[in-house]
């Protein structure tokens, strides 16, 4: 067979758009690619690692790191919706391919940890705060309790008649 013979078909081709589109630059509305973390925002609390349904996340509080598993994940949106501090985003591209299952470990950034610490600093401040005012008001209402009796114990003495002082016994 020559290719004479294909000659109206690579002409038709060569002249004509591609039949194909180019998948990385028209993801369509909606599309859910990779999660993704904003490590300056990420706290973390561990939230997402609960609510993902596949175990994909994990926390690492001791080293302050948040890992993905990008081969377990099925995009489900779980972690994005219910992360408080909103720090997780689905990608609109696609996971890339790949030959090997691997863990991405994302390190919690300084400014995050900066922030994180400023804050639980502020909430033992507060509860520290709350405990002193608490035992302040119990205290007061001791006193309270305190001073009714005492006055109860003394109103009696006071208002006794004087004895009489005992006859002495005739000689
Ligand atoms: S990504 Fe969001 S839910 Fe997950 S650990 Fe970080 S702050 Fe918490
Ligand atoms: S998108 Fe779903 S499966 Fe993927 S990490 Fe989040 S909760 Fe887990």
């Amino acid at each position: 067979m020559s290719i004479v013979s294909f000659k109206n078909t690579i002409l038709h081709n060569l002249v004509s758009k591609p039949k194909t589109r180019k998948v990385e630059k028209e993801f369509p509305v909606g599309t859910r690619g990779h999660v993704e973390n904003d490590m300056d925002l990420c706290v973390l609390c561990g939230l997402c690692s609960i609510k993902c349904p596949t175990h994909a996340i994990s926390i690492d509080k001791a080293e302050k790191t948040w890992s993905i598993n990008p081969m377990s994940c099925i995009q489900c949106r779980c972690c994005v919706d219910n992360c408080p501090k909103k720090s997780l985003s689905m990608g609109v591209r696609f996971q890339e391919p790949g030959t090997e299952k691997i863990t991405k470990t994302f390190k919690q950034s300084e400014k995050a940890i900066a922030a994180q610490e400023a804050l639980m600093k502020a909430a033992k401040e507060r509860a520290a705060a709350a405990a002193a005012a608490k035992a302040a008001q119990a205290a007061a209402a001791g006193n309270a309790q305190a001073a009714p009796a005492a006055n109860a114990q003394a109103a009696p003495a006071a208002s006794a008649p004087a004895q009489k002082p005992a006859e002495e016994p005739k000689a």
